[in-house]
């Protein structure tokens, strides 16, 4: 049984039409065909590293290319990585000109010291090898220009599972946008993006309203104590009501069983066992 399911965050309220919500259904499908036959043959970990790539690469998502353009009009990035096998997560926050930020998060899975921030973030990409790349878009751009503030448009994620049973979780983001320069994302945090043997979980929202509600974390956990994983979703977005957090959580646990939930309508997910595809509609 290999599976997988991934997300590429809320619509903003720039992008509801009926041509950007199909260009995202078919570039989720696109993904999700790519990410399987990719999984095939590759454990959940890279699988997940791969897929949130191609997303990065798509500018209809908020991370990497198209990612959103801060109050300064710099673009900051965030990407994590966890392996659900070994419980090791890795990241990159505020991370600058790099074409895909989850890359350089896989690259210090083998550091003592795995998440970095800011320019010495950069500074680790540039010398890892990776080129200055502008991930600004023309959109973006506008977007920014006229000042259209809409909340969390994007990021992206991708929880599997392998032939093996393991499982392993990777988010990356270009944040709310507009942000002050220096916010920190949940994306790189354990409330954003986590994993372990049981289950693995990706996030996408306000940031802020994810870190409150530790909502990979506490799905994870309450999963890992023997609640089912539709349980552990209601009970952790229950905990959201009393200041309207804003989230949306895909996950996938030890069994292969899917699970996906919002706060706020109008998360993009998709998901793919080799047989069916589901996709937001
Ligand atoms: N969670 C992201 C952040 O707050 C934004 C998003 O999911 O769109 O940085």
């Amino acid at each position: 049984m290999i599976k997988l399911i991934i997300h590429g965050g809320f619509f903003s309220e720039s992008g509801t039409d009926s041509a950007t919500k199909k260009a995202k259904q078919d570039a989720l499908k696109r993904i999700l065909e790519d990410g399987y036959s990719f999984l095939k043959n590759n454990s959940a970990f890279e699988t997940v590293i791969h897929t949130v790539s191609l997303l990065e690469d798509d500018p209809l998502f908020n991370a990497g290319i198209g990612s959103q353009i801060q109050s300064d009009g710099k673009i900051r990035m965030s990407a994590a990585v966890m392996d659900g096998q070994t419980e090791k997560m890795s990241g990159v926050i505020n991370i600058q000109k790099v074409k895909n930020p989850i890359k350089v998060a896989k690259v210090l899975i083998d550091f003592d010291d795995r998440v970095l921030g800011g320019p010495a973030a950069t500074d680790f990409a540039r010398k890892n090898g990776f080129e200055e790349f502008s991930t600004e878009t023309e959109q973006r751009r506008k977007e920014y220009e006229e000042k259209l503030k809409s909340l969390g448009t994007g990021t992206v994620g991708c929880v599997a599972i392998d032939s093996e049973g393991r499982l392993a979780a990777a988010t990356s983001t270009g944040g709310k946008g507009f942000e002050i320069p220096g916010r920190i994302s949940d994306s790189a945090t354990v409330a954003g993006n986590y994993a372990n043997s049981n289950c693995a979980v990706s996030c996408t929202g306000v940031g802020e309203d994810i870190v409150s509600g530790a909502v990979a974390a506490k799905i994870v956990t309450r999963v890992t104590d023997g609640m089912p994983i539709g349980k552990a979703f209601e009970k952790t977005f229950d905990e959201l009501k009393p200041y309207d957090g804003f989230a949306g959580a895909i996950a996938i646990d030890k069994s292969g069983n899917f699970y996906h939930q919002d706060s706020h309508p109008k998360m993009v997910f998709g998901s793919y066992d080799g047989s069916d595809f589901q996709i937001f509609d």
